[in-house]
C-alpha cells in the first residue's frame, strides 16, 4: 500500500542551494535536527516545504531550482527580498524571537519597532499565505501537514480555512513565554487564534504548553482543559513533546579514525589541563558574556586552578549583518581579551574563543575530550548541545552545568548541575564543584543523563507527535 504522506512545512528547507549557472543549482541537504528525526521513520513519505534562503527573482531560476530540489523531496516557497526583510528579519526575528525569549528590545530600537509593527505583521501574514498556497497546491487527500515554529503561526488557520479536513499539527521550537509577556504583543489574539486552528499544538516542555494555554484562557477568554483549549465545543489538543537528538550519529562518529585522531591530538594539547567547553550560536539568549564573567570569577577565587583549566568557547556566528549581533561580538571579544590578559601567561591562555563553525567530526572530538560542559542560556527552547555532549561522554563521564532556563533542564535536571546564569557567583561555585567532583558522583550523574538522551531520541519525538496528531484527529471525528 502507498505510504502515508507527510508534508513538513518550515520557514527554511533543510538544504543549502547555490546557483551554478542560468539554470543549474548545487543543492546539499543539511543533516541534523528535523532531517535526522524523520529519516529514521519508515512509515511516511516525507515532502519538505520551505524557503531556500536565497532570492530567486527570475522564472528560469525558480523553475530550475524547483527541479533540482524535487530530487531531494523538497518543494520551494519563493519570497522576494522586501517580504523577507519585513517578515523574516522584522516580524519573526526582531519581534517574535525576542519576545519568546524574554529579551527586551534594545532601548533605541523600541520605538522604531513599534512604528513598523503593523507593516511587518502584514508582511508576516502575507508570507504565511504564500506558504499556505504552496501547501494547498501539493496537498493530497489524507496527507498530514506538520507546521514548524514561530515563523508560521498563521499557517494552521490559512490551511484549515481552505480545507477543514486537513490534518494539521504545529510545533514550536522556541520557548512560549508567560502570558503576561505574550499579552504585550499588539497581535496577541490573532496569533493565538490562528495557531488554535491546528488539531495538535506541541511544545518542548510542559511549562511552555501551560503558558500557551493560559494565554488562550486569559487573552481569548477560552476554556483550558487537561487536554488543551476548547472553543465552542472544538478542542485543540495542546501537549509537550520534548525533542531529542539522534544519539547513534554521535556515538558512531567517535569510532571514526579521523575523530579518534582529533581526540588524541586534543588530549595531547591539553594534557595538563581540565577542558571546559561552551558551544553556542553567538546570540544574546545564549548568555556568553555571563558565562565568561562567571569563569573569570572562578579564576579569581581559585588561583590553584589558573594553569590547570581551559575554557574553549565556540561561538558560531549568526545574523552577522544585524547591528545588535555585531555589538554582542565586540562585547564578547572585549571580555575574552580582558580575562586572557589578566590570567594568561607568556605561553598559555585560560580562554580559547572561536567565532567559527566547527565541522561535525571536530565537534564530536571536542565533546569527547571535555571534562565540564557549560550551558548558560538565558532562555533556550531546548538546547541540543547539552544532549550532544552527553551522547559523546560514555568514556569520560564529564559534568554538565546547565541553565535552568533551557528546556533541557526539565529532562537532564537530575544529572546536570542546574544554575541561574544571571548569578555568576553560583555559576563560579558550580564550576569549582564540577571540576572537583568525585568519580562516583560524576558517573552517577552522567549515567542518568546518558540513559535519558539515548532513550528519548529525535525519532521518537517525531513518532510521538505524529501518532498523537492521528489520534487527535480520529477522536475529533468520533465526537462529530
Ligand atoms: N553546531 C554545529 N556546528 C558548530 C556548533 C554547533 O553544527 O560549530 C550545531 C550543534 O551540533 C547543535 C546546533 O548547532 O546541533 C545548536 O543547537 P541548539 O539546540 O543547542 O541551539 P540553537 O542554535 O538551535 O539555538
Amino acid at each position: 500500500p502507498p505510504k502515508q504522506r507527510l508534508l513538513v512545512v518550515a520557514n527554511r528547507l533543510p538544504v543549502g542551494a547555490r546557483r551554478k549557472g542560468e539554470d543549474s543549482w548545487k543543492v546539499e541537504v543539511n543533516v541534523g535536527g528535523l532531517v535526522s528525526a524523520l529519516m529514521g521513520i519508515d512509515e511516511f513519505e516525507v515532502r519538505w516545504i520551505g524557503w531556500v534562503g536565497v532570492n530567486v527573482p527570475d522564472e528560469t531560476g525558480q523553475k530550475s531550482l524547483t527541479r533540482a530540489l524535487a530530487e531531494k523531496r523538497c518543494i520551494p516557497v519563493f519570497l522576494d527580498e522586501e517580504i523577507v526583510h519585513q517578515y523574516y528579519n522584522g516580524y519573526c526575528n526582531n519581534i517574535l524571537w525576542t519576545l519568546f525569549h524574554y529579551l527586551g528590545l534594545p532601548q533605541e530600537d523600541r520605538l522604531a519597532t513599534t512604528r513598523s509593527f503593523q507593516s511587518q505583521f502584514d508582511a508576516y501574514k502575507r508570507a504565511n499565505k504564500i506558504f499556505a498556497d504552496v501547501v494547498n497546491e501539493h496537498y493530497k487527500d489524507g496527507d498530514i501537514v506538520w507546521c514548524h515554529d514561530y515563523h508560521l503561526m498563521f499557517l494552521p488557520q490559512y490551511l484549515k480555512e481552505n480545507n477543514s479536513k486537513m490534518k494539521v499539527g504545529w510545533f514550536l521550537h522556541t520557548p512560549f513565554p508567560s502570558s503576561e509577556i505574550h499579552k504585550t504583543l499588539p497581535s496577541r489574539s490573532e496569533l493565538l487564534k490562528s495557531v488554535l486552528a491546528a488539531d495538535l499544538v506541541g511544545f518542548h516542555t510542559y511549562d511552555y504548553a501551560r503558558h500557551f494555554v493560559s494565554a488562550c484562557t486569559r487573552i481569548l477568554g477560552l476554556e483550558g482543559t487537561p487536554d488543551g483549549v476548547e472553543d465552542q465545543g472544538k478542542i485543540t489538543r495542546v501537549a509537550a513533546f520534548p525533542i531529542g537528538i539522534d544519539p547513534d550519529r554521535f556515538i558512531k562518529a567517535l569510532e571514526l579514525p579521523q575523530v579518534k585522531d582529533e581526540i588524541q591530538r586534543l588530549k595531547e594539547k591539553f594534557s595538563n589541563r581540565k577542558v571546559m567547553l561552551g558551544v553556542d550560536r553567538l546570540d544574546t539568549m545564549k548568555g556568553i558574556p555571563q558565562k565568561i564573567l562567571a569563569f573569570e570569577k572562578f579564576l579569581e577565587e581559585n588561583p590553584n586552578w589558573h594553569d590547570r583549566v581551559v575554557l574553549i568557547q565556540i561561538a558560531v556566528p549568526t545574523r552577522t549583518d544585524v547591528p545588535e549581533y555585531q555589538k554582542l561580538t565586540c562585547q564578547v571579544h572585549e571580555i575574552v581579551g580582558h580575562v586572557n590578559g589578566k590570567y594568561g601567561t607568556l605561553t598559555a591562555v585560560p580562554l580559547h574563543h572561536l567565532d567559527q563553525t566547527l565541522d561535525f567530526h571536530k565537534l564530536c572530538a571536542l565533546y569527547a575530550v571535555t571534562d565540564v560542559a557549560l550551558v548558560t542560556s538565558l532562555r533556550d527552547g531546548m538546547n541540543l548541545v547539552s544532549y550532544e555532549y552527553v551522547a559523546c561522554q560514555a568514556s569520560k563521564k564529564g559534568v554538565l552545568i546547565l541553565s535552568e532556563f533551557a528546556g533541557a533542564a526539565q529532562s537532564l535536571g537530575a544529572g546536570a548541575i542546574l544554575v541561574n546564569p544571571w548569578n555568576i557567583t553560583e555559576v563560579a561555585a558550580s564550576i569549582s564543584y564540577a571540576l572537583n567532583m568525585p568519580d562516583d558522583e560524576r558517573e552517577k550523574r552522567h549515567d542518568h543523563n546518558f540513559m535519558h538522551v539515548t532513550t528519548h531520541t529525535s525519532q521518537q519525538w517525531a513518532e510521538n507527535f505524529l501518532s498523537e496528531l492521528e489520534d487527535t484527529v480520529a477522536e475529533a471525528q468520533r465526537r462529530t
